[in-house]
């Protein structure tokens, strides 16, 4: 499947909930979810689907998939690794979503989006253990430590998102040293550190058919 380069807000329109895909504008008057909260589309403001349980599987999947910006194979497989994995699948699903290490930089404040975070991490100015890491998809565990190192330029980047998102709690299994641009993975997220509103057992029913 080819890269998405539609509308980002329609995503979220389509799945009739904030999905913040585009950082700090989503939290502005001009979040389109704010004024224009029906599906898109010529019938999307009148139309009144009521979804048959394939449906409201479909998109608690979609929803999530869009989270993450994930394409169809990579969520599949990060599925099928959960399933391998022993415990309760919906939560290893989410475990291993949030664990990578885009999601972790969006997480600790360092940058406004998850497609902010995968440049961030591009440009090879992530650490973890020492070792430059540029691999967003790359999966964090407990007790890692992270460090940014960077250039003037890319600090005061960093510093405006962090500065942007300061109001944002940082999940209990991480640490952040603000000042040195470190961080630690304390333990490994659990369900109750997954914030935004998903029914993981709709995916996982999904799948299993
Ligand atoms: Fe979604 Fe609103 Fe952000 Fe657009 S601005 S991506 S509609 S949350």
């Amino acid at each position: 499947m080819g890269k998405y380069i539609g509308s980002r807000c329609r995503m979220c329109r389509r799945e009739g909930a904030k999905l913040f895909l585009k950082g700090t504008r989503c939290s502005t008057h001009r979040c389109a979810m704010e004024r224009r909260a029906y599906a898109p589309g010529f019938h999307g403001k009148t139309q009144r689907v009521k979804l048959s349980n394939y449906g409201l599987q479909l998109r608690e999947k979609q929803k999530v998939k869009r989270i993450y910006g994930l394409y169809e194979k990579q969520f599949r497989n990060y599925f099928a690794k959960a399933v391998r994995n022993k415990g309760v699948t919906g939560e290893i699903l989410l475990q291993f979503l949030e664990r990578r290490l885009d999601s972790v930089l969006l997480n600790l404040g360092f940058c406004s989006s998850r497609r902010q975070a995968r440049q961030v991490v591009g440009h090879g100015v992530v650490h973890v253990n020492g070792r430059k890491v540029n691999i967003a998809s790359f999966l964090v565990k407990k007790d890692d430590e992270l460090a940014l190192k960077f250039k003037k330029k890319g600090q005061e980047a960093i510093k405006n998102n962090m500065e942007l998102t300061k109001d944002r709690a940082i999940p209990a299994w991480l640490s952040l040293d603000k000042n040195q641009y470190k961080a630690k993975v304390i333990r490994l997220p659990e369900r109750g550190d997954i914030t935004f509103p998903v029914n993981e057992q709709l995916i996982v029913e999904l799948y299993s058919r």
